[in-house]
């Protein structure tokens, strides 16, 4: 995967706290990740959701009702 371009301006709006990721701030990678597990990046949760770094599918379901 090439090197991203706006990694600088992901990072000011990348809502994930997860510090230690090395995809954090490159969407594209991250996107891939995590659908690869059938999971959802953490920006697309609510900020007490995504602190639980669980990205399921089912559990952002759960945070919808
Ligand atoms: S959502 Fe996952 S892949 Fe994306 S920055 Fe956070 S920990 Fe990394």
């Amino acid at each position: 995967m090439s090197e991203c371009t706006e990694l600088d301006n992901n990072l000011d709006y990348c809502s994930c706290t997860y510090d230690p990721c090395p995809r954090k701030g490159n969407c594209c990678a991250c996107i891939q990740y995590h659908n690869n597990k059938n999971e959802i990046p953490g920006c697309l949760f609510d900020a007490e959701a995504e602190k639980t770094y669980n990205r399921s599918r089912k559990y952002f379901l759960q945070t919808q009702q």
